[in-house]
């Protein structure tokens, strides 16, 4: 790559470019020689700024009518969606990602924002109940300064995913995004804050420091993070400090419960579609799959054969159908992982085709495996190995295969396989999890926007997406009117007295 297409990215506080003399490069994970773009390091005091930047343009934003939130909401759309080629070929380069995963981060994004701005005019409505005593008026009121933290992954509909309801309910917002992927998204951030005034959005980089000084800042009222779970801790334990409001999507370690009636050959091009997007780099993709002992080996094959139709390349490759690891460190724990996984015994089966081998030695490359006797309590089975390779563990009973299910501190997503809709509805009911799919387990299972996202225990607190999601962003003040102790001239229209 030439000099001149080196992007270059200030931080970006209250509508202005902020330089900050010290930069960290993102290169291509598909193309080591590449250098995307050199990004601003910032500093506890850059931070301090865009956290007051924020604070100031909150005193008027709160004030925002809903009719001017929305409208700001789909101008924001619309300059994603004019930017939306070009970020989504940007994402590959600093991401690794096949393009048409890109292309979907994005449109998610846009499709976020938009699905934002339709429901908050009813999400606003505001409740009022009257007894002989008087009468409650329930509103919902911003909460503040948001500080969102976001991972690699999929960080345009994440992105979105925060700052769509963090702006409707009436906040603003400073975003960190991940070192691995900072550019696409501080694109779209960029452009999409000429529709809102000044120092609604901010952005803030940095190294370590940054994220630590941004979860500290008293003036940052919610956190809303997505992460690893040891990131999450860290991020819950700052908050603790002044007692933030937390948002935590954090890492999984989905099971998928393949049940007995199944077919393997009808099961397994969409159980793919769960393990293996983003390479895996996903955090409520199928990450165990727990399979019959009487179907074992029939379903191993089957899903080794289509598994060896994948073809790992570059993401911009219109041949590859699986791209390289995003970074080092995702890299060598793969790498050490699949030798750990083959050195206690278990059969690790590397497939799928490589395409331009020359290339593997300047990316992150690794070829998708799948795993058969391994022990349930493997490294590779109790952890998120968020990368291409799946383990298969049979089981013997449904009392058996729910216990093994749930016996993780993760819990995401999960799925059930089978005909029998009443029986998987059943078993659905016993699984610890935020989500649960039936005869899925892919991003095309969540376009429902009746979906709330989520995890519980270590997978997370709280929701994204529907109103469930909006509600994050919100406080409730609750007005009381006692029209006893002084005779009030309130006036209320019947109509309008809504029972809460
Ligand atoms: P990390 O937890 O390593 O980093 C996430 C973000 O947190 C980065 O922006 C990072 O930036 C920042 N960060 C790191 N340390 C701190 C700190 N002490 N205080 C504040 N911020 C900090 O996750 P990854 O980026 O590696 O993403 C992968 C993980 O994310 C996986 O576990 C995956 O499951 C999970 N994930 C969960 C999702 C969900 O919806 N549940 C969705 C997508 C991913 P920096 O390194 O610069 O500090």
């Amino acid at each position: 790559m030439d000099k001149e297409s080196v992007i270059k990215l200030e931080l970006f506080i209250n509508q202005t470019d902020v330089p900050s003399g010290n930069y960290f490069e993102v290169r291509d994970p598909g193309r080591f020689a590449n250098v995307i773009a050199q990004v601003a390091i910032g500093s506890a005091t850059h931070v301090h700024e865009a956290v007051s930047a924020a604070h100031h343009a909150y005193q008027t934003w709160k004030h925002s009518g809903m009719s001017q939130r929305i409208d700001r909401l789909n101008c924001a759309a619309l300059e994603l969606e004019k930017l939306s080629s070009q970020l989504a070929q940007t994402l590959v380069q600093e991401q690794g990602m096949l393009l048409r995963d890109t292309q979907r981060d994005v449109a998610n994004g846009i499709r976020t924002l938009r699905e934002t701005a339709a429901l908050a005019a009813s999400f606003f409505e505001v409740k009022e109940y009257e007894d002989e005593e008087g009468w409650v008026r329930v509103e919902k009121v911003p909460r503040g300064v948001v500080a969102a933290i976001v991972p690699w992954n999929a960080p345009m509909g994440l992105t979105m995913g925060k700052v769509g309801p963090a702006l409707a309910t009436g906040n603003t917002i400073v975003v960190k995004p991940s070192p691995f992927a900072p550019v696409a998204v501080s694109q779209a951030l960029k452009a999409m804050a000429a529709c809102f005034p000044p120092g609604v959005i901010n952005i803030v980089y940095g190294e370590g420091d940054v994220g630590t000084a941004l979860t500290h800042h008293p003036l940052v009222r919610k956190i809303s993070f997505t992460g690893g779970t040891k990131t999450g801790k860290a991020v819950m334990a700052a908050a603790a400090e002044s007692i933030k409001n937390i948002g935590l999507e954090l890492g999984g370690n989905d099971p998928a419960i393949i049940l007995d009636d199944v077919v393997p050959a009808e099961v397994v091009p969409e159980l793919i579609k769960g393990i293996f997007p983003r390479s895996g780099q996903v955090c409520y993709a199928i990450k165990r799959v727990y399979v019959p002992a009487r179907i074992y080996d029939k379903f191993y094959d089957t899903l080794c054969e289509a598994v060896n139709e994948y073809k790992v390349g570059y993401g911009l490759d219109p041949r590859s159908t699986l791209a390289p690891l995003n970074n080092q460190n995702q890299y060598n724990f793969i790498k050490g992982l699949t030798q750990r996984t083959r050195q206690s015994g278990a059969v690790v089966r590397e497939l799928g085709q490589k395409l331009d081998p020359d290339h593997w030695d300047h990316g992150y490359y690794v070829l998708p495996a799948v795993v058969r006797d391994v022990s349930p309590t493997a490294e590779l089975v109790v952890n998120e190995q968020f990368g291409p390779i799946i383990p298969l563990i049979p089981y013997e009973s449904e009392q058996q295969v729910l216990a093994m299910a749930n016996g993780t501190e993760y819990g995401l997503a999960s799925s059930i396989w089978s005909h029998d809709y009443d029986r998987a509805s059943r078993l659905a009911g016993e699984i610890e999890a935020g989500i649960t799919f039936i005869n899925s387990h892919a991003r095309t299972a969540l376009g429902n926007r009746h979906m709330p996202f989520g995890g519980v225990k270590q997978s997370g607190i709280g929701r994204v997406r529907t109103t469930v999601g909006m509600d994050e962003y919100i406080e409730y003040h609750a007005i009381n009117l006692n029209k006893k102790t002084i005779p009030s001239t309130k006036k209320v229209n019947p109509q309008d007295a809504k029972q809460i």
